[in-house]
């Protein structure tokens, strides 16, 4: 490792930007991740050491699951005293579930955790790789009085910073594959790099990192449509060992005002299943009691996801559930932002 100002690692977990076309086959292969900066020699220009560490069996991320969010934390974890920043290089599908849970299961963050990928592979000629890398290291090196600029799990692509735990993807196809519609972005990058100070989280007071690795995955993720049914409902509720269930509801939280709806949910809720309203709307507020039809899961205690996301929303009930949090300080803790997630 060159002695440069700051030491960043690289951790690769797969996805469509470590994957290099093979020149006669066009087959598309994950990358060797030693043969870095071969391949993108410009690396070698940057103000900072890079060190890399890959997944054994790199992954396309649809295959991502919370063990792998266990095994990211833990390579933070034990490299967290080495290196300034992390840049972490994840398929896009489920990049902001993934660093979501991030975002939670490292608590009192000091350092940059950069979440990037591309929609093209590396090699390929019009990639989108080799800027979303370069700027993500770029960031994850930034220090202002010895202390790094960012302090949390951020997710760049595409000339932005986004908080993670606020992103969506949004676009399968643009570049521009993702979108925060209800937390302003943390940098820009355009001619400069510029960083929006005022929107960066800082952790109250400094206390050394803890890393959460118990996630419990009994939950679930309902949306309603309309002719949404008793049969369907019944049968996720009935999902045996079912702890807790996020319901993606219409608007700023609005329901059907069905009797079987409001009695069978009541109920479930009485039985102990933690339910959490939040708006199938990218942008925008659950605002419980607004309407008519709210009424009713307010007067339930549905637990208020005001305008978080569902990815992050699902990760924080994996996440409270596994760090043991039960009974009435339940909504009261996931109705707390955490890590910035929700307003
Ligand atoms: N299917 C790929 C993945 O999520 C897409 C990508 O990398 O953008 O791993």
């Amino acid at each position: 490792m060159k002695n440069k100002q700051s030491k960043i690692l690289l951790i690769y977990t797969g996805g469509t930007i470590g994957m290099v076309k093979e020149y006669t086959s066009g087959v598309l292969k994950a990358f060797d991740f030693k043969k870095l900066v071969d391949n993108i020699p410009e690396l070698g220009q940057l103000d900072c050491a890079i060190d890399s560490v890959s997944f054994k069996k790199p992954i396309d991320s649809s295959n991502m699951n919370p063990t792998h969010w266990v095994s990211i934390a833990s390579l933070i974890e034990s490299h967290y005293a080495a290196y300034d920043g992390f840049v972490i290089l994840h398929g896009s599908d489920t990049m902001s579930y993934s660093a979501s849970a991030l975002s939670y299961m490292l608590e009192n963050l000091a350092k940059p955790v950069i979440f990037t990928g591309s929609q093209l592979p590396i090699g390929d000629l019009r990639t989108d790789a080799k800027e979303n890398l370069i700027t993500s290291i770029q960031i994850a090196a930034l220090k202002e009085k010895g202390e790094a600029v960012i302090q949390e799990v951020g997710l760049y692509f595409e000339n932005k910073l986004f908080r993670a735990n606020r992103t969506t993807k949004i676009n399968a196809e643009h570049f521009e594959a993702f979108a925060s519609l209800n937390y302003p972005i943390l940098a820009e990058s355009g001619v400069h790099l510029k960083v929006y100070h005022e929107n960066l989280w800082r952790g109250s007071k400094r206390k050394p990192l803890k890393v959460h690795t118990v996630l419990d995955d009994k939950v679930a993720i309902l949306k309603l449509f309309p002719g949404f049914n008793r049969e369907l409902l019944q049968s996720v509720l009935h999902i045996p060992g079912l702890k807790a269930l996020v319901l993606e509801t219409y608007g700023a939280g609005n329901a059907p005002t069905d009797s079987w709806l409001i009695s069978d949910l009541k109920k479930a809720i009485a039985k102990g299943l933690y339910i959490v309203n939040v708006t199938q709307c990218s942008g925008g507020s659950v605002i419980m009691g607004r309407y008519e039809t709210s009424m009713e899961l307010e007067r339930m205690s549905m637990i208020n996801g005001r305008d978080i996301t569902t990815e992050a929303a699902i990760t924080k009930l994996m996440y409270l559930l596994g760090s043991e949090v039960s009974g009435k300080s339940f909504g009261t803790i996931f109705e707390t932002s955490l890590r910035g997630e929700m307003t």
